[in-house]
């Protein structure tokens, strides 16, 4: 269904609800700063965006940072860069950090409503009263039933460091025999003395995701709080809280995580993959972070197609990465300038043209306006892609070989091969070629070709699945556990491919098709002399190179 006709949505609870905002939609983008954002939450990101601007309505974009031993500055810049590269517009940015003030003072509150208080249990108690693992019979703890005045003083305390980590904490009184385990007194404030990343050392006790979530939705007067399907359960605990304390109660709303075939999305996974050096950073290629995917060379026009296309369901979906590489790809199609690349340059010389002669061939950038024709010298010595030229007689090999001929895109005839030579390795190391003056040879295929005057060396990366199976995480497919799936093939660096020199006064980032083999693009890598460049996606779905 559409935004707006999603059924958990009582039409008459909203318009009751909408009242509060005057009828503007409030929707909010709440990442946690503990890593960069990746393809998933690019579905949050369109959804929660999406679904205000089509209401004319606003959204937040809250940080999330309630857990400092996890947050780096790092990550927020990244977040709001994804955000804004994505197409989006916060309406205003907020931390949950800002109200810690504010919701100290309502965890004060719900103390002395009676529902808080301060427990010193273990963790290993606060389990075992849980039900424990046996998922047994569940009990109060002492600590729940103790005065209201001695929780306040409890918590003073936690909040002056009289207590260290891991002592005492702040419970919610819920309900204990309700199936839902988000009601067993979950824990509001524990005490943590890592300095948090906005207010220092303001704070030693930290609200937690549960106390924190719903509340800032209330303060910031969200109407449609969107989340993923593992919060359903959370749903009724969101509720009790903003009932508890007699706020305004936002709606909660839920639907299904994305995932994609052959890698990880969970921020903690890519913090591994990243810290071990499995990969070169987030921003690796290989990574479905979107930091990753855009130094990748994927447009945000092709990631929101491919996002709104999946909808809003409650399904949790494992997506084929190929459905994402081919929005990538027909969007590339449409804005991507041709250039000619060889990854594997074999020199061809033509053997019936003076050492002097030139031949000015139009190469026609098709695309843009402003991408201008190009000028190619075609002369004695070209090179052309060794994968294009075969020495043994092969009738499905439409391209060069020997007594054969081939078209050279741009160029008025064909050429035809008359022999090679090889190095004492046996590898072909020169091709030599006639260029016919005569229209009569029609070739079956053509290719693309360089010259010294117009080439530059490119290195240039080949990406292959980071993973090896579609579910790296799933038991049955990797029983060794997702780090044993690795691709030990995952990245390919040609050293000496040659490029058009045309490219050299691009920038980072530059997209483009290279013709007959893939999309590109500049990498960030690139110095003056050393231009690197980032297969984007292959030229159809199937091909590996
Ligand atoms: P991760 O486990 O990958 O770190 P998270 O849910 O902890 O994900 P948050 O930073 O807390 O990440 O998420 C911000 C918002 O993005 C939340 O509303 C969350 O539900 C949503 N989100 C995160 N991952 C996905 C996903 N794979 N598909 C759709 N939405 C997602
Ligand atoms: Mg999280
Ligand atoms: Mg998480």
């Amino acid at each position: 269904h559409k935004p707006g006709e999603n059924p958990q949505i009582n039409p008459k609870l909203m318009k009751e609800h909408l009242k509060r905002t005057g009828g503007k939609v409030v929707t909010r983008f709440p990442p946690e700063p503990n890593g960069y954002l990746h393809i998933g939450h690019s579905k949050a990101i369109n959804i929660n965006f999406g679904y205000a601007k089509a209401h004319n309505g606003i959204t937040y974009l809250r940080y999330d940072d309630t857990n400092p031993e996890a947050e780096e500055g790092e990550y927020f810049d990244a977040i709001l860069d994804t955000v804004k590269w994505l197409g989006f517009e916060p309406y205003k940015v907020t931390y949950s950090s800002d109200h810690f003030q504010r919701l100290y003072e309502l965890a004060v509150e719900l103390i002395k409503k009676d529902k808080a208080y301060v427990c010193m249990c273990t963790p290993e108690e606060m389990k075992e009263h849980r039900g424990g693992e046996q998922k047994g019979p569940r009990s109060d703890c002492i600590h729940r039933n103790r005065p209201i005045k001695e929780s306040l003083e409890e918590f003073e305390k936690m909040k002056n460091g009289k207590y260290p980590e891991g002592v005492a904490t702040l419970r919610m009184k819920m309900d204990m025999q309700n199936p839902n385990p988000q009601f067993w007194d979950l824990v509001a404030y524990r005490v943590l003395y890592t300095p948090h990343h906005r207010t220092g050392k303001d704070w030693c006790i930290y609200p937690t995701y549960d106390y924190t979530h719903c509340l800032c939705d209330s303060f910031e007067d969200i109407t449609h709080s969107m989340c993923t399907t593992e919060f359903q359960l959370s749903r009724e605990s969101y509720y009790w809280l903003v009932d508890a304390l007699e706020v305004y109660k936002p709606v909660q709303w839920e639907y299904g995580r994305l995932s994609l075939t052959n890698t990880v999305l969970s921020k903690r996974k890519l913090n591994t993959l990243v810290t071990d050096r499995h990969v070169n950073g987030w921003d690796d290629p290989r990574l479905y972070t979107i930091a990753s995917i855009r130094r990748r060379g994927f447009t945000p026009e092709a990631v929101n197609a491919f996002v709104r296309e999946l909808g809003v369901t409650t399904a949790n979906t494992v997506i084929p990465v190929e459905r994402l590489e081919n929005y990538v790809r027909n969007h590339l199609n449409d804005i991507a300038p041709r250039l000619f690349l060889l990854t594997e340059p074999l020199k061809l010389t033509i053997t019936n043209v003076d050492p002097s002669f030139t031949l000015d061939c139009v190469i026609n950038a098709k695309v843009s306006n402003s991408d201008k024709d190009r000028v190619l010298k075609f002369s004695r010595t070209i090179y052309i892609d060794a994968s294009d030229f075969k020495e043994s007689e092969d009738p499905n090999f439409y391209r060069l070989s020997p007594g054969k001929s081939v078209g050279l895109l741009s160029v008025p005839y064909p050429i035809t091969c008359t022999g090679f030579k090889k190095d004492k390795n046996g590898k072909i190391v020169e091709v030599t070629a006639f260029y016919e003056t005569i229209a009569q040879i029609k070739p079956k295929t053509y290719i693309q070709w360089l010259s010294d005057a117009n080439s530059v060396n490119v290195e240039t990366r080949l990406y292959d699945k980071l993973f090896l199976h579609a579910n790296p995480q799933s038991k049955e497919e990797v029983p060794n556990g997702w780090l044993s799936d690795l691709n030990p093939n995952s990245l390919e660096i040609i050293k000496n491919a040659k490029i058009e020199s045309s490219i050299a006064d691009k920038p980072v980032g530059f997209k483009f098709q290279a013709v007959r083999v893939g999309y590109f693009c500049i990498d960030k890598d690139s110095a003056k002399n050393h231009l690197v460049i980032n297969r984007t996606v292959t030229l159809k779905e199937d091909n590996k190179k």
